[in-house]
């Protein structure tokens, strides 16, 4: 049995086709079902439904054999026993630093508030800079808007969610897209399967992209 643990909503959509190109296509919809492990069109495959940030875990120990995980949650993830064999080239969006363009921040050591917590602990890290980091569960945008951060640090796409709360991205961090991601057990263990998946996948994004 192969499982592949996939997130709800656009990284469910957009890999959906890409599934659908190397023949695997789920019984059930997660938006009507309530079901947490989907079954496919092929009795070898299922798919597990989870929250986007759990994925790498799920991978990670071995509970799913691939899955689909942004590059942000791998980053702020931060494990070592995972493949990232195929970039998808889907969901894509910018980690970046934002908040109020010329103003001057209210804290002698620059607050960021944040929910990633490594990567931006990181990025001042490597900057020299000491900050002090806010962890928050969503809604960063509303931090500098009530004095809690002078900074946030969060993902952005066209930006919209920023200039509707009056604030600017600042300092771009990193570039995002969706990965395949692989445990590393699985990719010694099941390599024909998992080697022919693989390559349908990127099979898929090149045709795509063509
Ligand atoms: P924006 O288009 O910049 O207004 O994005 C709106 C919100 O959607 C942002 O605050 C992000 O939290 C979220 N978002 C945008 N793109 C992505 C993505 N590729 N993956 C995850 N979250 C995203």
């Amino acid at each position: 049995m192969l499982k592949i643990a996939l997130s709800k909503g656009r990284i469910f959509k957009e890999t959906l086709p890409l599934l659908a190109h190397a023949g695997i296509i789920p019984v059930d919809d997660p938006d009507t079902s309530r079901k947490l492990i989907l079954d496919t069109n092929q009795s070898d495959v299922q798919l597990v439904i989870i929250r986007a940030t759990d994925v790498p875990t799920y991978v990670e120990y071995g509970a799913a054999d691939i899955g689909v995980a942004g590059k942000d949650v791998l980053m702020e993830y931060g494990g070592e026993e995972l493949y990232e064999p195929v970039d998808l080239q889907i969901a894509r969006c910018r980690l970046m630093v934002a908040g109020f363009a010329n103003t001057i921040p209210h804290h002698k050591r620059l607050r960021i508030a944040t929910k990633y917590i490594n990567c931006t602990q990181r990025y001042y890290a490597e900057r020299g800079e000491q900050v002090e980091v806010i962890k928050l569960y969503g809604s960063m945008e509303l931090a500098p808007l009530v004095g809690l951060a002078d900074r946030i640090v969060d993902v952005v796409d066209t930006g919209n969610t920023l200039r509707a709360n009056g604030l600017e991205p600042l300092e771009h961090i990193a570039d995002i897209s969706s990965r395949l991601v692989v445990n590393k057990a699985t990719m010694k263990m099941k390599h024909t399967q998992v080697k022919a998946f693989i390559a349908k996948i990127q099979e898929a994004v090149n045709q795509r992209n063509a």
